[in-house]
């Protein structure tokens, strides 16, 4: 079965608009960006456009990529301080004159839509509220929309990135799964793979989860976002996998638009 990442995202929005529609003033979100990334500019233009479509207002900041690490952590208090701003994102990766830590660390947790202050990490880290981040949020999410219980599941996170593998193994053991995560070090990945009720792949690596590393009842969960022969491709091999695991996430319609209603449910 393929989850339709673009339908629960559809619902989601649809319960952000209508949540929306009962605050006042239209609340807003910031984008900050360094220099010109075509790619993440046409993100955070999508961007505007789902926000534009739930009723958040929201504005891009685009920085010239010389911009200093003082500049930017100014524009950042002056953001932390502004009222109308409700949530704040710094598209990464930052240019290497920028400490990158420091500039996470100065977003006001509360708004902090990517989840990524240390604050916030260990909030997570400690099992209590505060922001998640969105992509292994976005995980979850599928996970629940699709009626997937985690209690008790073997489940096996392949890559241990601060964004997504790491944060991703401390929510699934907030729902009391057994949690294995595995990185490039990881020997016989398979052996691990193959015994799982899930696997959520965050590799980095077109086509990387094979039909050999699976069982029959696996839920597939593909966050890769690769380009292949001029197409977007996830980390599983999808057309081998399709017909022969119980469920998966396509890329592009899987994890990709839930993650981004997901930064919006943060802000909300
Ligand atoms: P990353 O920081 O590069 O981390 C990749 C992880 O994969 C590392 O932990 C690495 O292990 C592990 N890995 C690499 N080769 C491996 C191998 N042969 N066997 C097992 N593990 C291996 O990547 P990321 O930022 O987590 O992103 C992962 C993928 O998700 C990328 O394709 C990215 O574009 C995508 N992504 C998608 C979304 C979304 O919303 N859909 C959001 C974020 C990222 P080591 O730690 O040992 O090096």
């Amino acid at each position: 079965m393929i989850i339709d990442g673009r339908k629960i995202a559809n619902e989601l929005k649809e319960k952000i608009a209508i949540a929306l529609t009962q605050v006042a003033d239209k609340p807003k979100i910031s984008a900050i960006i360094l220099g010109e990334h075509p790619s993440s500019m046409s993100y955070l233009k999508m961007l505007e456009k789902t926000c534009n479509s739930v009723g958040f207002s929201y504005e891009i900041i685009a920085l010239p990529i010389e911009t200093s690490h003082d500049k930017l952590l100014q524009i950042i208090d002056d953001k932390n301080k502004d009222d109308q701003i409700k949530g704040l994102l710094i598209q990464l990766p930052l240019p290497d004159h920028i400490d990158e830590s420091a500039v996470l660390m100065r977003i006001s947790p509360d708004k902090d839509l990517d989840g990524f202050n240390p604050i916030n990490a260990g909030y997570l880290f400690k099992g209590e509220p505060g922001i998640r981040p969105c992509t292994p949020q976005a995980v979850m999410t599928i996970l629940s929309e699709m009626g997937i219980a985690l209690e008790g599941k073997n489940v096996v996170v392949v890559g241990r990135s601060n964004i997504v593998g790491k944060p991703l193994a401390m929510m699934l053991l907030e729902k009391n799964a057994t949690v294995t995560i595995c990185h490039s070090r990881t020997k016989n990945l398979s052996d691990f793979t193959k015994k799982a009720d899930i696997v959520v792949v965050a590799v980095g690596k077109p086509k990387f989860l094979t039909k050999e590393m699976v069982n029959t009842n696996t839920v597939v969960i593909d966050v890769g976002t690769n380009m292949l022969n001029g197409k977007l491709v996830g980390d599983a091999d999808f057309e081998a996998l399709v017909d022969y695991v119980a469920m998966i996430t396509p890329v592009p319609g899987g994890v990709g638009p839930v993650t981004n209603v997901v930064l919006l449910n943060n802000a909300l």
